[in-house]
């Protein structure tokens, strides 16, 4: 239903009320950064063309909302690059396809993800098809880069631009689920988006490395080699955790951050605010430039790893650098 595309409130009353006052363009283009919801948008558009409600929204029950959902109606179409590009081939057999009636209804819609990613070809077979659309046919273009799209084809497009969900929104919506709101804002922060932060929030080994993180912090400020040993015997052999180093090291600045906030007097921007006491006993035995080195040395660290540096050696060399400060 439209009311679940929350986090894109204004995109979804807009589109609810091109399709109720049967205003709708033949062509859309989903404009947003990853995160921002296109293919929920996308699924939700498709679904209330189809209901058999016919209200403008999704009832989420009939037989074409569910099968759209499942990703099996037949006259709903989803293109996704092949390997890195969307071929011409593909457009060509997409409008093969279209140029016959609808199974099921008047309509037929396609989703092109990723439109950004189509040869120089493709997009003129595609710019064709746009400028000359069969009756009922309703395009939906999603792009991260809207930049690279022809022009010619942007202006048979209806443009809709939706902006990255604020972090907020997010942790509202998952505190709202009953998930506890200092891991619903760390998750909201260091994911791209709803469905991302949820996962986060309902994978065990995520509150467990959250939990590992503030403990080498502790570590690290007791200036002995224990930060060396939770490094090794915890985060290093830690089933999950080897493979989530990234998502350590985000959450480490992120700490980081908020024990420079409590410095700087902004308490109210903390992000793991369920964490104050101890965010409180850590922050009273550091400088700002200590932090502020300390956050520049997690992100070196981040990068070395990125570029395939040796995991054990690159994490102690982090922290004996933070120890240093
Ligand atoms: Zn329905």
């Amino acid at each position: 239903m439209w009311q679940d595309c929350f986090e894109q409130k204004q995109a979804a009353e807009f589109l609810h009320r091109s399709l109720r006052n049967s205003r709708m363009a033949h062509a859309y283009l989903f404009n947003g950064a990853r995160g921002a919801g296109k293919r929920k948008m996308a699924l939700q558009l498709a679904k209330a063309i189809f209901c058999v409600k016919r209200d403008g929204d999704s009832c989420e029950v009939c037989d074409n909302c569910r099968r759209i959902t499942n990703g099996n109606h037949p006259d709903v179409h989803w293109i996704a690059p092949e390997g890195a590009r969307i071929k011409i081939k593909q457009i060509e057999d997409l409008q093969k396809e279209f140029s016959y009636r609808a199974v099921e209804s008047n309509h037929k819609v396609y989703v092109m993800e990723e439109a950004d990613k189509m040869t120089g070809e493709a997009a003129n077979r595609l710019l064709k098809f746009l400028e000359e659309p069969p009756q009922g046919v309703v395009a939906v273009l999603l792009t991260e880069q809207i930049n690279s799209i022809l022009p010619t084809i942007l202006s048979r497009c209806q443009i809709i631009t939706l902006a990255a969900p604020m972090e907020e929104t997010v942790a509202a919506q998952l505190i709202e689920e009953g998930i506890k709101p200092g891991l619903a804002r760390t998750a909201a922060r260091i994911s791209s988006g709803l469905d991302e932060a949820r996962e986060l929030c309902q994978a065990e080994w995520f509150a467990q490395l959250r939990n590992l993180m503030i403990q080498l912090s502790e570590d690290i400020m007791e200036r002995g080699t224990y930060a060396l040993i939770t490094i090794h015997d915890k985060l290093l052999k830690h089933e999950k955790a080897s493979d989530k180093i990234d998502l350590f090291l985000d959450l480490l600045l992120l700490w980081f951050r908020d024990l420079l906030l409590f410095l700087l007097g902004r308490e109210s921007q903390i992000t793991n605010n369920d964490q104050m006491e101890t965010i409180q006993k850590q922050a009273m035995r550091m400088s700002q430039r200590k932090l502020v080195n300390g956050m520049g040395t997690i992100l070196v660290t981040k990068n070395r790893l990125a570029h395939y540096a040796n995991l054990q050696l690159s994490l102690e060399d982090m922290v004996l650098r933070l120890q240093e400060g």
